[in-house]
């Protein structure tokens, strides 16, 4: 078992260990006490050892070294840890497309490893999603269907979902690397304590050990390391959307629903949904857009963003953009892609004015089509891109818009 305890002649009671905590399990209690200096303070920390899940924050935290941790190594018997989960994320009860791409990537793995390919669904009045799930490529479909998990909130989620991963003990857990699914993950692996791979842009297994290869990129970018949680399980990981393909779906696959009951009395629930914006500033979804047009610092100014608009709305696409021109302000952050904007594999991706440093190709690389409009023929854009067309993107985006108006019979 792990240990924790105050070292009272050294604790000054100056409570940094409470805002350290994120599991609200130290206080402060009057008790006057003499330190090891000699000198006398009123109050001590205490810690819930019910709340306490030994992650060490306060140790860190505390500058008089007051705080001692003894951490229990943790055994798995692997034997006992069996099939593939696929957090099935939905937001009022619509699938985040990123689940149907995990669960063909689940499925892929699971045939490797010789096991199931499971989803997790949670929510309430969401029972009758499982059947989807299923359609796509679940072999089970484990659902949690309660009043409290109407709306999204970290801790009634991440409370359920850590409480199916220590009955059924899945293997291996993966979740869309979506607003979501980032910070809830990290929470629910903190819980289980085990690792989890933020981000991945590859998966894959080592048969022998049955270690989940997880890849993503390091370093800014500049390199791909595989990252491995060889000692602990469930091995968990994100990936963004997109970066794998959905199977088709298929009405007449079969699969089995598992409903369980979860008792949330005893969650503490410190944060409270308010109201749902639905963001209605972007014409079209950037995830999801078939046909993207993304500027670049090339434009030169936020003015720039009209020209493509234009162009986009002409091929019923959306507007993207690099980093340089969202950090200028020309553009919100929304539009962004790349290592820390979203993801895209659109079928034609237009770049005007983009360098193609390696953090935006991280974000497009895999669009079907590649089209990089720039003056300078030796950008990685250009060496990347199908058709490069070099020159002055304010000359060649009007001549397109020109020619794309003279196809659709538009004056
Ligand atoms: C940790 C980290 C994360 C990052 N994440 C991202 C990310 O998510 N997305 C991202 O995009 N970047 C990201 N970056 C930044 C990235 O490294 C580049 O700085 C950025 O992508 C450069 O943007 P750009 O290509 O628009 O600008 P530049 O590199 O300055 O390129 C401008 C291009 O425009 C061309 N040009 C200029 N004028 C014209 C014209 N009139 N017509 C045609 N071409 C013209 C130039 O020849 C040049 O190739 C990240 C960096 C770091 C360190």
């Amino acid at each position: 078992m792990s240990r924790i305890e105050i070292i009272i002649n050294k604790c000054t009671g100056c409570g940094v260990c409470i805002k350290s905590c994120p599991y609200g399990a130290i206080t402060l209690v009057d008790s006057p006490h003499t330190l090891e200096s000699g000198r006398t303070v009123k109050q001590v920390a205490v810690i819930d050892l019910n709340k306490c899940t030994y992650c060490g924050a306060c140790v860190e935290a505390c500058r008089y070294k007051a705080i001692l941790l003894q951490k229990e190594e943790v055994y798995y018997d692997f034997k006992d840890y069996k099939n593939i989960w696929i957090y099935a994320e939905q937001r009022r009860s619509e699938i985040a497309p990123v689940v149907f791409e995990l669960i063909a990537k689940g499925k892929e793995l699971a045939e490797k490893l010789n096991c199931k390919v499971c989803s997790v669904l949670l929510g309430n009045k969401i029972k009758s999603l499982a059947n989807e799930l299923i359609y796509y490529g679940s072999d089970v479909v484990y659902v949690v269907d309660d009043p409290v998990l109407e709306e999204f909130l970290d801790e009634p989620y991440a409370e359920v979902l850590a409480w199916l991963i220590k009955e059924e003990k899945p293997e291996i857990l993966l979740m869309g690397a979506t607003n979501i699914g980032r910070s809830f993950a990290s929470r629910v692996a903190a819980k289980v304590r085990t690792g989890l791979t933020a981000d991945c842009t590859g998966l894959d297994v080592d048969l022998e050990t049955r270690n989940l290869l997880q890849t993503r990129p390091a370093f800014g970018g500049n390199i791909m390391a595989t990252i491995l949680t060889p000692k602990h399980r469930p091995q968990m990981a994100t990936v963004r959307h997109k970066v794998f393909k959905a199977l088709p779906k298929d009405t007449t696959r079969r699969g089995e629903i598992i409903e369980k009951h979860f008792d949330f009395s005893k969650v503490k629930i410190r944060t409270k949904f308010l109201e749902f914006i639905k963001d209605t500033t972007a014409k079209v979804n950037l995830a999801e857009a078939d046909i993207i047009v993304s500027g670049g610092r090339g434009l030169g100014g936020p003015e720039g963003f009209k020209l493509l608009e234009e162009l986009a709305d002409l091929l019923g696409g959306a507007v993207g953009a690099s980093r340089a021109a969202v950090d200028a302000g020309w553009i919100p952050y929304s539009h962004q892609v790349g290592q820390t904007g979203r993801t895209v594999a659109p079928k034609l991706y237009i770049a005007c004015g983009i360098s193609g440093q390696i953090q935006h190709l991280v974000g497009m690389s895999s669009s079907e089509v590649i089209v990089a409009i720039n003056k300078d023929p030796e950008a990685p854009m250009m060496k990347i891109a199908t058709y490069s067309i070099e020159g002055d993107l304010y000359e060649i985006v009007p001549e397109i818009i020109k020619a794309v108006k003279a196809y659709k019979g538009i004056n």
